[in-house]
């Protein structure tokens, strides 16, 4: 928690006190007030989700809210039953007195930042983000409150990205060189945000990609629902995994999350790379200590860099950091900005 010096201390003196506007429980992110929790963890009865990621959205809960570009995904993963109520960025629901809205996070398509504000006093939780525009996520949103409390996965000086476009080069240059000695490239990848980035921007004049059935799902769930409006003429120029059969000389990148690669598949395989996009890729020895030919840089969680500038510009007096580097992240904002 830290005391940001650009917030206005008349502003503070006129609000009342709301400190449990949101307080964290067992179950996840509660607000007594509007009795509703945040991306909770166990079985709840109202449950407002910031994005379709396994960790974010969990099965059982009686009521979800969330970013309608989520329902289709949702629906695959957690029972086409469950009462799905969508929203849209910007749009206000009043639960209990207190109003809720979605604010894009720019992390994946249909992720939100969710801003509460109850009795002028204002509250956002950030879910996952990043503030870099990747082109197919609607891109970062800054929200103005008194309390922010932030994801802080990549929460370390050392977590500095580059540019979405030198790093999708990068890739194409080191498919374009597998492709040249008659190799195929295993490309890992969450099947949720990242393979889409990955199909969205790709070169096709390289080579045949094929996707594993599982971001072939994500894809059906995420058109299903209008989240992949935005995205580039090639996206859909891909081919499932199970199309695959090998012949002489053609060499295909396989887009793959990394629990998908089974040893069957590899023996096909015969002449192959294996390469891996995350931000974690970004860890001296990450690469060696996962068994990679190469890593690529590539996250969709705000960086050093971003999380700082977001924690500023919130203009939020009270500041939380949760998952990943939170301490390191807190110490910094309390040293001052
Ligand atoms: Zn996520
Ligand atoms: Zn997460």
């Amino acid at each position: 928690m830290k005391s940001n010096p650009s917030f206005e201390s008349s502003t503070r003196n006129q609000r009342p006190e709301t400190r449990n506007l949101l307080t964290h429980t067992r179950n996840g992110w509660y607000c007594p007030q509007g009795d509703f929790y945040i991306d909770p963890t166990q079985k709840v009865d109202r449950a407002i989700i910031t994005h379709a990621h396994a960790d974010h959205s969990r099965w059982g809960m009686k009521h979800y809210l969330s970013h309608h570009y989520n329902e289709g995904v949702m629906k695959r993963r957690l029972g086409k039953d469950i009462s799905f109520e969508g929203i849209n960025y910007g749009e206000k629901r009043h639960i209990n007195g207190v109003q809720v809205s979605f604010h894009p996070a720019g992390h994946i398509p249909g992720s939100a930042q969710i801003r509460l504000e109850y009795k002028g006093d204002i509250w956002v939780i950030t879910g996952d983000y990043k503030c870099n525009d990747d082109g197919l996520s609607t891109p970062f949103e800054l929200v103005k409150c008194h309390h922010f409390i932030t994801e802080s996965t990549f929460g370390l000086p050392v977590f500095n990205w580059e540019s979405q476009d030198k790093i999708i080069q990068q890739v194409n240059d080191y498919w374009a060189s597998c492709v040249a000695k008659g190799e195929h490239l295993i490309l890992t990848a969450y099947s949720l945000g990242k393979a889409q980035r990955l199909l969205n921007l790709l070169d096709r004049s390289i080579g045949q990609i094929h996707c594993h059935g599982a971001i072939v799902e994500m894809n059906r769930g995420l058109e299903e629902s209008g989240a992949l409006n935005n995205c580039s003429k090639d996206f859909h120029d891909y081919l499932p995994l199970k199309d695959f059969s090998p012949k002489n000389g053609e060499t295909c990148l396989f887009i793959m999350p990394p629990s998908g690669i089974s040893d069957g598949f590899l023996k096909k395989l015969k002449n192959y790379r294996t390469a891996n996009c995350s931000g974690w890729m970004a860890l001296r020895g990450r690469q060696r200590w996962d068994n990679l030919d190469k890593g690529f840089v590539i996250s969709d969680h705000a960086d050093w860099k971003e999380l700082i500038w977001a924690c500023k510009e919130t203009g939020a007096e009270d500041i939380r950091a949760v998952h990943g580097y939170t301490e390191v992240l807190e110490r910094y904002l309390v040293a001052g900005f």
